[in-house]
């Protein structure tokens, strides 16, 4: 069920469970600022989720709150996780979903990361 991107962040999200390994999660990338992990339904050859170690429900809610060094470091990551998995020269997808219309599922900010193959184009 999409979620309501102006609610209160939610301690016990998965993702935030995720963070704190109590969840297990095939991790492939970790930094001050983020953290990356396979996802459990992948779209496509590879679908890395690469989530912001700071406690932000959306994309909007991030760039809202978060300080210009989180914002940086996380837009980091997240090409470092590309850059890591050899998907820079045959390039890759990034996708965040949004709120309600959005199909946003689960309430902490995550880029999803599609690679591995030729992607096609986006259907709405
Ligand atoms: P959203 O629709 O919120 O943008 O995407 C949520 C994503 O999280 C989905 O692609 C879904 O497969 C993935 N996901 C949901 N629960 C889990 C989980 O427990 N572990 C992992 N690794 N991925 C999950």
């Amino acid at each position: 069920m999409p979620i309501d991107p102006t609610r209160p962040y939610d301690d016990d999200n998965i993702f935030a469970r995720i963070l704190r390994d109590e969840i297990p999660s095939k991790r492939v990338y970790e930094d001050e600022w983020a953290i990356a992990f396979h996802d459990i339904n992948p779209q496509a050859r590879l679908h890395i989720l690469v989530i912001p170690r700071g406690k932000y429900v959306s994309w909007d809610d991030f760039a809202a709150k978060a300080n210009d060094e989180e914002i940086g470091g996380f837009i980091r990551a997240v090409a470092n996780v590309a850059r890591e998995h050899d998907l820079v020269q045959p390039g890759y997808r990034l996708l965040a979903n949004v709120g309600h219309d959005g199909g946003q599922e689960v309430p902490h900010l995550h880029v999803h990361l599609f690679g591995g193959q030729r992607l096609g184009p986006m259907i709405a």
